[in-house]
């Protein structure tokens, strides 16, 4: 078996696509060597030996050491050194590389061969005896560091102490014969604390960096690391073993980090930075400050300190020249390291670089329009769920963050506002023009106004469909739900968390994209739907198969859908109109009728209300689908529940309190989710349903009259599990429009569908879909139906179950393909087998969740709908589930 893979000088035995057995790190290597780029030689051990490792007790190969032999000869011939010579001694670095970069494991041990006597050799090579003991002190630093297992603090202070006492500010001042004693003391510490003189044997220091190495990959936090990012450990990690090259040769040598495109803003311009005289580590360690790369940015920066560009102005060109090629052969956006030894440039790395969302998105579109990439292949470069960055005000991240608490990062944006405890309150300061966060306990249909007139909400309870949840992601507005460990107290005004304590007023940051709930105000970035987004999208537009449509029923929420590109209503949620402004007092009216014919009368006054509402949200969305579903929550949610409450509620109606507390008591369920509500409550009181769809078809005559195209409606019955509930229902919405259509002589299209919501919908599609002409699956229900975990209790164990491994993610937030998911193709496919071609779509929350969408994309579904503000992110993801 091949387990060793040599590169450098022009060539090498492996390229990029073997990244699986060589590592990122490795194949880059060996692809940047077969460019003819300058890499120092080397060879990297594969993983297969890392795996054989751990398979064989943590024992290599019999036919390893050979191999390794050969390919440091091989090196040697490059180079002009041997490995362990006392006059030529080859020096070289040791380095971890799995298939993805992981943090967790060994990083690099560097400047391997030295001992007491290579370092004279080195030192009399390079003319420079102080750069040797440089060297040799900063092997012995990291090697018993990274390799023995030492305490590198503990080297640090005898540097430390050494320069206070002679009065000297940086390492790079400290003389050769100085470095001499202070290597002398850390052999000594070594000694003491491991009980083993520091290693002298170079064969032995390099075998021992390897089984560092391969040690690593078992360290408890790469695992927790591989466990969180879903990385088999059957993988394993080569290691990549290289001859040094010496940034620290002084002041002709440098060494630095770069990135051929800005990382935050995504600018084509080459960004990084590089220190004089010193090796790879000092650049991240911060002990010095870097110097920037190019004039330009230096200028930007004001910085005095020369640039690479006008110091070493051959090397800047050659790097420039080397970025640009990389760039165009791996067509991304690189990540360099770069060493400079006595005016020579050495590449060490290369990869593809992280990016800010921002960047992400101005790179990919640049790359498209320099034709480094096709249309498609950038459209697959953005990650959708980062779009949320850009459209959402973002906290600085230069700012300081004073975290109290840590919720559920319920919808994103960020939003700063003084601290209030009831709805009410938010109204009055926003009318007062005062910015506020409303925190409460969790929100109920009743915190609608303040919802809207907060700039942000925080709940310690709910999880991430709770109403707080679900309402904020639908307005826009950034929420944070969950945050058990806060304490709310209404009756003193004080909220707390950490011993901490804040009062009614005082300011407070949250930012619902992680959570985070902050003290005091913070500087934010505005959203910047750039040229590029708007680019970006019409490319994505171009390729998707699946239709993206929105949950709305405000105007407001109908508009910004548009603008963001919904093409259509697919979740019309008419409970949230009965709350608005005096429809409550109607809506209770209804509830608390004593026959059919008092309900009426309530729901005559709703009529003309509700008419208006579809009115606006037709002419919004004129010619395109609009789906209204009827309504759907427990009667009791429209009722008041404290004392407080029911003597003001019986008061403005003229009722005896008694009354409400009885018919309150009376529509009191164990559990209401599962109880008297959806098409239950339908088939209860037929005149809602009648009530709704007069609403819906009067409407859409008039809408339709205003802009000269009729809305295609869609109604829909939630909540059914059997054909039967939907037959009665749907005959009382053909009367209504039979009535209609007479009454106004225009004729009306409609389509009448259902949600497929509990189990026995999926599994019964087939005889459901004979009367639903088309299906949308709810699987906020479904998932609470399937799992039969309630979706407004779940937050108090889900975290438990996923900080244990049991589940990867919440599965209200992203679908449980396994199970819901299951049952979300039965439904498909048995609805479509009674009715070939039935259009089928999502109104979840998961119509919002990229992989989500993949699997709706995978079992054909004909769109998605989500709350306005995830429109594009659904736009993209359903682009890259269609490419
Ligand atoms: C659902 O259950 O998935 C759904 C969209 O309806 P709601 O969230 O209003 O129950
Ligand atoms: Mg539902």
């Amino acid at each position: 078996t091949k387990w060793v893979y040599n590169f450098g000088n022009g060539s090498a035995d492996g390229a990029a696509d073997l990244r699986n057995l060589l590592g990122g790190k490795g194949a880059n290597l060996a692809e940047m060597s077969n460019l003819g780029l300058p890499v120092p030689p080397g060879f990297t051990i594969t993983t297969d030996v890392c795996t054989w490792f751990y398979d064989h007790k943590n024992s290599y190969p019999d036919d390893l050491n050979g191999q390794v032999e050969a390919a440091l000869a091989q090196v040697g011939a490059v180079t002009g050194r041997v490995f362990g010579d006392d006059k030529k001694p080859l020096l070289l670095s040791v380095r971890s590389g799995a298939r993805v970069s992981m943090p967790g494991m060994m990083d690099t041990v560097l400047n391997l061969g030295l001992n007491d006597v290579t370092v004279k050799a080195i030192g009399e090579d390079a003319g420079d005896m102080r750069f040797a003991y440089d060297s040799y002190r900063r092997f012995i630093q990291m090697y018993s560091d990274v390799v023995l297992g030492a305490d590198h603090h503990e080297f640090e202070e005898i540097l430390e102490q050494h320069k206070a006492e002679n009065d000297l500010a940086l390492d790079t001042e400290i003389a050769a014969e100085d470095w001499v004693g202070i290597i002398e003391q850390f052999k000594a510490l070594v000694e003491k604390d491991l009980g083993l003189p520091f290693p002298q044997d170079p064969q032995e220091q390099l075998w021992g960096a390897i089984g560092a190495v391969f040690g690593s990959w078992m360290t408890s936090r790469a695992k927790t690391y591989r466990r969180l990012q879903d990385i088999p450990s059957s993988w394993g990690t080569a290691v990549t073993v290289q001859a040094m090259v010496f940034g620290n040769m002084g002041e002709t040598s440098a060494t630095g980090v770069a990135f051929t495109r800005n990382p935050s803003t995504g600018e084509n311009t080459l960004y990084g930075e590089f220190l004089v005289n010193a090796q790879g580590e000092d650049v991240v360690a911060g002990i010095r400050t870097p110097q920037d790369i190019t004039e330009k940015a230096r200028l930007e920066a004001g910085s005095t300190k020369p640039s690479l560009e006008q110091l070493m102005p051959e090397c800047f060109a050659e790097f420039q020249d080397i970025c640009s090629k990389l760039e165009h052969h791996y067509r991304d956006m690189q990540d360099l390291e770069f060493t400079i030894e006595k005016g020579k440039l050495w590449m060490l790395q290369t990869r593809a670089g992280k990016r800010t969302a921002k960047a992400a998105l101005k790179i990919a579109v640049d790359m498209a329009e320099e034709g480094l990439l096709t249309e498609n292949e950038a459209v697959m470069r953005v990650e959708p769920g980062a779009l949320d960055q850009l459209l959402h005000p973002t906290i600085d991240p230069k700012a300081t963050r004073d975290v109290i608490v840590r919720g559920l990062p319920a919808s994103p944006g960020a939003a700063c506002g003084a601290i209030v405890f009831s709805s009410d309150e938010a109204e009055e300061a926003k009318a007062a023009g005062r910015k506020v966060i409303l925190v409460r306990v969790e929100t109920s249909p009743e915190d609608i106004h303040g919802m809207h007139a907060a700039e942000g909400i925080l709940t310690s309870r709910g999880g991430m469909t709770s109403h707080a949840a679900v309402v904020a992601r639908g307005m826009g507005k950034p929420c944070v739900s969950g945050a058990g460990s806060l304490r709310i107290d209404y009756r003193t005004g004080t909220v707390s968390a950490v011993g901490r304590i804040l009062n009614k007023g005082d300011i407070i940051t949250i930012d619902g994209s992680s959570g985070q709930v902050l003290v005091g105000e913070v500087t934010m970035l505005q959203p910047a739907l750039s040229g590029d987004f708007g680019t970006l999208m019409g490319w994505a537009d171009k390729v998707r198969r699946m239709k993206v449509r929105t949950n709305a029923e405000t105007p407001a929420d109908a508009r910004a859908a548009r603008e963001f590109g919904a093409e259509g209503i697919g979740l019309c949620r008419t409970e949230h109109m009965f709350f608005e402004g005096e429809r409550i007092v109607a809506v209770r009216e209804m509830i608390l009728a004593d026959g059919e014919e008092g309900r009426r009368g309530a729901l005559d006054k709703l009529l003309p209300m509700q008419r208006q509402d579809f009115t606006a949200l037709f002419e919004i969305m004129k010619g395109l689908p609009v789906t209204i579903r009827l309504l759907d929550p427990p009667l009791h949610e429209f009722l008041p529940h404290s004392d407080e409450e029911l003597a003001n509620v019986a008061e403005a109606m003229g009722v005896d309190v008694e009354k409400l507390r009885e018919r309150a008591s009376s529509l009191h369920e164990f559990n209401p989710m599962l109880g008297h509500r959806g098409c239950r409550l339908l088939v209860s009181y037929p005149e809602i349903a009648e009530m709704q769809a007069r609403a819906i078809f009067e409407a859409a005559v008039e809408a339709g009259k205003i802009t000269g195209e009729l809305v295609l409606l869609e109604i829909m019955v939630p909540l059914v599990g059997l054909k039967a509930e939907l037959d009665l229902v749907r005959a009382s919405i053909e009367k209504t429009a039979k009535a209609v259509q007479s009454e106004t002589g225009v004729e009306l299209t409609y389509q009448i569908g259902t949600m497929v919501e509990l189990p026995r919908a999926a599994l019964q599609a087939a005889e459901i879909a004979k009367s639903a002409e088309f299906f949308s699956f709810g699987t906020n229900d479904l998932t609470q139906t399937t799992f039969g975990i309630s979706r407004d209790d779940a937050a108090s164990f889900l975290g438990t179950y996923q900080a244990k491994g049991l589940i990867e993610q919440d599965p209200f937030v992203s679908l449980d393909q396994d199970g819901v998911g299951e049952l979300v193709k039965i439904g498909a496919e048995r609805g479509r087998s009674t009715r070939p071609g039935m259009k089928l779509g999502i109104c979840g929350e998961h119509g919002g969740d990229p992989a989500s969408i993949g699997f709706c994309e995978s079992v054909g579904l004909d769109y998605v709908s989500c709350s306005p503000f995830r429109v594009p992110i659904a736009r993209l993801a359903a682009a890259q589930s269609a490419l």
